[in-house]
């Protein structure tokens, strides 16, 4: 569904990714795991079409995707839901919902709310509150519902545990195996490696701006050298 071959971003004068392989089946959670700053908001962002790649490719569906606009790939239902939940907190939580959808247009709007209601009846109590004045783990809550607005079929999630207490963690981790049931792909970017490795199917490490440890997830999280470095095993 996604394959990325050879990627290459950058700012400036500095090399961030120097040749990133990685692909997401359909049907498949794939985690990309890293330390702070090894280049996974850089990478969502090329993915996304927000920063645009310095050298390799992006498909999708078979289709490259690496030199067109971020609205387009968003229509395409590759959705980016960042990090640091990035929702506007002073417009309600209905109306930040809305905004996942302004594409899709007075149609779907409605059906897709109702879905994300469902998912998510902590929000549905709460459409008209300002969504700066929601718990932390409600808005994540809110920014992954503003990614199901747009009606993905491949959903990155940027460090959705990011800032959440362990039982959220928990929670959040089993919400987004049950969206993967459902049948959506996700590309799930994390610094928490256990958790995301008992949920994926496999699993990229980056270091150093490449892939640097690959495999089924299982496999990934009895590498030694990365017990060692990220489990302090
Ligand atoms: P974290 O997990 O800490 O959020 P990350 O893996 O997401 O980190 P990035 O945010 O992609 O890492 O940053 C990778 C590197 O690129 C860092 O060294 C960062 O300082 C640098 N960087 C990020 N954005 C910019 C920018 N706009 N201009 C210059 N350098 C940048």
């Amino acid at each position: 569904m996604l394959e990325v071959e050879g990627l290459e971003a950058g700012y400036g004068g500095t090399t961030v990714l120097r040749g990133i392989d990685l692909r997401v089946d359909a049907g498949e959670i794939v985690a990309v795991l890293g330390a702070n700053g090894v280049g996974k908001t850089t990478l969502n962002n090329v993915l996304s079409g927000v920063l645009p790649a310095r050298g390799g490719t992006i498909r999708f569906d078979g289709t490259r995707i690496d030199r067109l606009p971020d609205k387009t790939i968003v229509a395409a239902g590759l959705i980016h839901v960042p990090e640091g939940r990035k929702i506007f907190p002073t417009m309600s939580v209905r109306e930040n919902l809305e905004l996942g959808c302004y594409r899709r247009g007075r149609a779907n709007r409605d059906a897709n709310l109702k879905r994300v209601f469902t998912t998510f009846p902590r929000l549905r109590e709460r459409t008209s509150q300002l969504a700066g004045t929601l718990s932390g783990g409600e808005q994540q809550m809110l920014a992954i519902g503003r990614g199901l607005m747009g009606e993905p079929r491949l959903l990155i999630l940027d460090e959705p545990s990011l800032g959440l207490s362990p039982l959220l963690v928990e929670e959040m981790f089993a919400l987004i195996r049950r969206l993967n049931q459902e049948g959506l792909a996700i590309m799930l970017v994390e610094q928490n490696v256990v958790q995301s490795l008992e949920i994926a199917a496999r699993a990229y490490v980056i270091e150093n701006g490449v892939v640097a440890l690959s495999g089924t997830a299982r496999d990934v999280a009895a590498d030694p050298d990365l017990r060692r470095v990220y489990l302090g095993l």
